[in-house]
């Protein structure tokens, strides 16, 4: 049996998962902050998730963990968490010390399209890109099967591409990155002003003929699109799956963003052959993406160094 956690910025979600990778239990509990209080709630919710699944916790045999911030996937540390309070954490240390299982340590978003991968078990792709819209925008990449770190862990962060150069400036250091303009955290500053500056709020805005809304949300779409467009340019993934904090299976984002992307197809032969629009799937409504995919970490075939 298998652990998966996903410790997110206001809670941690834990999922055990059988050898055939049907869900035996699951527990969500608000994290807390900084180094101690992340492990100690990551440590309970595996205690919980044994008690819940009626084996000891000496029977699990891999623990994966997703987590945003920095991961060196090979010492399974973490650092530059903003959102947990955490500076640098041994992770797989901290777990290792109470339980038998072996421990893997995963950025969220990669671990979100491991998830996605197993859950779409589609035998027709060899590669995907998951753009996840979340307060920020990054993407997990699965190529030829196997989850693609980069040779600094950064592959996929295409939301600090620099898009414009006039643009504002970043908490990154940059001037006018991509996430900047497609994100949640892009809409406040798309469309300022009190009250609800969520997703839902925009379009319902947009829809109802608020210029300012409408221009917000066309911006927002548009550099959506870019983002499935740099995807595919780079690497040219069969799939780029959206899914993230912003996106509901009703939300009508997707299909602006297709719309987008076939007007750009109507403006050049060589954009049209790559088929975008058809490109683009929602990601399956799971609510624990990341967790399944953490418990899928020590899957032999979904590792890599690279
Ligand atoms: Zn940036």
């Amino acid at each position: 049996m298998r652990v998966g956690l996903d410790i997110g910025g206001t809670k941690t979600v834990g999922v055990v998962l059988d050898a055939g990778g049907s869900i035996l239990a699951t527990h969500r509990v608000p994290t807390g902050r900084g180094n101690a209080e992340v492990a100690a709630t990551a440590i309970a919710v595996i205690d919980e998730l044994a008690q819940r699944s009626r084996v000891p916790s000496s029977s699990f045999t891999s623990i994966g963990i997703g987590i945003p911030g920095v991961v060196d996937a090979k010492t399974g540390e973490v650092s530059h968490a903003v959102n947990l309070g955490l500076t640098r954490l041994s992770l797989r240390h901290e777990l290792a010390a109470h339980f038998a299982a072996s421990v893997a340590v995963e950025n969220d978003v990669n671990a979100a399209a491991v998830g996605v991968w197993h859950l779409l078990a589609d035998p027709t792709l060899e590669s995907m890109a998951y753009l996840n819209l979340g307060t920020g925008l990054a993407a997990g990449l699965v190529l030829d099967g196997r989850l693609r770190r980069g040779s600094r862990g950064t592959a996929g962060e295409i939301g600090h591409i620099p898009v414009d150069p006039h643009g504002p400036p970043c908490a990154c250091g940059q001037f006018g990155c991509l996430e900047l303009s497609a994100s949640g955290a892009a809409i406040a500053r798309l469309w300022p002003g009190a009250g609800d500056r969520a997703l839902p709020a925009l379009l319902r805005a947009a829809a109802a003929g608020d210029a300012d809304a409408a221009a917000a949300r066309d911006t927002l779409v548009a550099n959506i699109a870019a983002a499935v467009r740099v995807l595919v340019l780079t690497i040219d993934v069969d799939v780029v799956v959206i899914g993230g904090g912003m996106i509901s299976a009703e939300s009508p984002l997707i299909a602006a963003v297709q719309d987008v992307l076939d007007v750009w197809a109507s403006r050049s032969p060589f954009i049209h052959s790559l088929e975008l629009s058809s490109r683009v799937r929602y990601a399956p409504s799971a609510g624990a993406l990341a967790a399944i995919g953490a418990a899928h970490l020590a899957t032999p075939g979904v590792l890599s160094s690279t």
